[in-house]
């Protein structure tokens, strides 16, 4: 059961070839084998997923269910799931029980969906290697002594594993693509406002964004259908109309123009890498796609803003974490300033602290204007790029992440190294557009993503492009090895 795709698995559920139970038994049965090798889960809710899957079983029997009901998921735990621990990572929610439902996890549940568990992820979702987590690193499927990218790297590598059908992630610089690639899966980013962050824990408000793993885009399509709208407990989420991603799948690419910007294709780009993704454009253009040449100039502004932006906004945002309302409280403070200083202190990471520090500087009185304002204003330049580019390309395509998964250890000494990691992903997230990753082949074993940028609301156009290109391939559908 677990090399059937979502959507396969869901056939397979409506055709009565195994209830939701023995689905469920299925996957909880290979995160007991296999998980301790990954570590791609914090937390695992087999006695709920039992239950909610004999529900399931229920509703069919009585002919109440629908597309969804009964398939299994996990969720990154950076959304809050009612009765259940939600670390984000850190230590400091490492005693947190969520009282509620994020509007995706109540979503999801309502469309159907049996949650496996919680999966493992950098804190407070800072970082590209799944290294920051205080539950220890995430190890990458395809190799188990590499990194399956960050931050929602759990979420990746349990799909890329098969340990659970399907994930969700968040994306504030590159966090769903980024592992997708390195996992070899298909990744999705919404436009921004497209899926609520009502009960996401907040990193950067402005960035982040809710998103999907899936084996296919056809899954990925799925997952965002019941995941996707407006929320009105979200003053950023956007009312309109959630399309079928369904129904355009299987839409033509003749005529498709994609843009290459060179800037993606220049120097720091792995060889192998940057190979296989040619290779990908070519076979779109066996499909009746045209490929221009395309400049984003301020390409290389995009990973400094960002780290002013994500910083200055991660400083505010975690700045609720003070051992007073949740989480983590240090040991016989002696007044209330000792008790916020050791609280946090102990808290958070080596990552976490050096970002806050790094925000709260840039936001000081007499930085502001410098750091945090001019940011924002190349920010809008970042954008510009885009909507121009826009104006002559229907899809921007290039890799996902400059090389192949790293080793664990390699570049943890080395922030900026690590930064890098996202350059070609940062710059979708400052402009609030949708992004998705999809296996295009290997380097020495490990997989390899292409990148595809749409605009705004494009997720339907970006899905079909997706899904042509794997109709013809079957990178996605291959297995690591170890878990077949
Ligand atoms: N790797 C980037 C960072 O560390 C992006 C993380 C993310 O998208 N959450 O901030």
């Amino acid at each position: 059961m677990h090399k059937m795709t979502l959507a396969q698995l869901a056939r397979g559920l409506h055709d009565g070839e195994f209830s939701s139970l023995e689905l469920t038994e299925h996957f909880l049965k290979r995160i007991e084998q296999y998980d301790e090798q990954l570590n791609s889960f914090i937390t695992v809710t087999g006695e709920t997923a039992r239950e909610a899957a004999k529900a399931a079983d229920a509703r069919r029997a009585q002919g109440q269910a629908g597309l969804l009901t009964g398939l299994p998921l996990a969720h990154k735990d950076i959304f809050n799931t009612r009765g259940v621990k939600t670390s984000c990572g850190s230590r400091m929610l490492d005693n947190y029980i969520a009282p509620y439902d994020a509007t995706v996890v109540e979503k999801m549940r309502e469309a159907g969906f049996v949650m496996l568990g919680k999966t493992n992820m950098d804190e407070f979702a800072m970082g590209s290697s799944n290294e920051t987590s205080f539950y220890g690193p995430v190890r990458n499927p395809w190799h188990l002594e590499y990194v399956p990218g960050g931050s929602s790297g759990g979420s990746a590598a349990a799909v890329a594993a098969r340990l659970a059908p399907a994930a969700t992630g968040t994306d504030t610089g590159g966090s769903i693509r980024q592992p997708a690639a390195l996992c070899g899966v298909t990744g999705l980013k919404p436009t921004y406002g497209r899926v609520s962050r009502w009960g996401m824990i907040a990193f950067a408000s402005s960035l982040d964004q809710g998103g999907v793993f899936g084996a296919s885009a056809e899954d990925c399509a799925l997952l965002l259908g019941s995941m996707a709208g407006f929320d009105e407990r979200d003053s950023t989420s956007i009312d309109r109309t959630v399309e079928d991603y369904q129904s355009s799948l299987e839409n033509t690419l003749e005529g498709l123009r994609i843009g290459l910007p060179k800037e993606y294709f220049a120097a720091g780009l792995d060889a192998g890498v940057a190979e296989r993704v040619h290779a990908a454009i070519r076979h779109y253009e066996t499909l009746g796609a045209e490929i221009r040449d395309i400049s984003l100039p301020n390409s290389q502004l995009a990973a400094p803003v960002y780290y002013v932006v994500a910083p200055a906004e991660c400083s505010s945002n975690l700045s609720r974490f003070d051992g007073v309302r949740f989480g983590h409280r240090c040991e016989d403070p002696k007044d209330l300033v000792d008790m916020y200083m050791r609280s946090r202190g102990e808290g958070f990471g080596d990552e976490v602290k050096r970002r806050i520090m790094v925000g709260t500087y840039a936001l000081s009185a007499g930085y502001y204007d410098a750091y945090y304002l001019k940011a924002q204003q190349v920010r809008r330049l970042i954008s510009n790029d885009f909507a121009a580019a826009f104006d002559e390309v229907d899809v921007i395509m290039g890799p996902t992440a400059p090389s192949p998964a790293f080793k664990i250890g390699e570049k943890s000494d080395d922030p900026i190294e690590m930064y890098l990691s996202d350059i070609y992903t940062i710059a979708v997230n400052l402009a609030g557009l949708p992004g998705m990753s999809i296996p295009v082949g290997e380097v020495d074993g490990l997989p390899v993503g292409l990148q595809l940028i749409g605009n705004y609301w494009s997720e339907a156009r970006l899905l079909n492009i997706a899904h042509r290109y794997q109709q013809d391939t079957d990178w996605h559908l291959r297995m690591p090895d170890v878990f077949v």
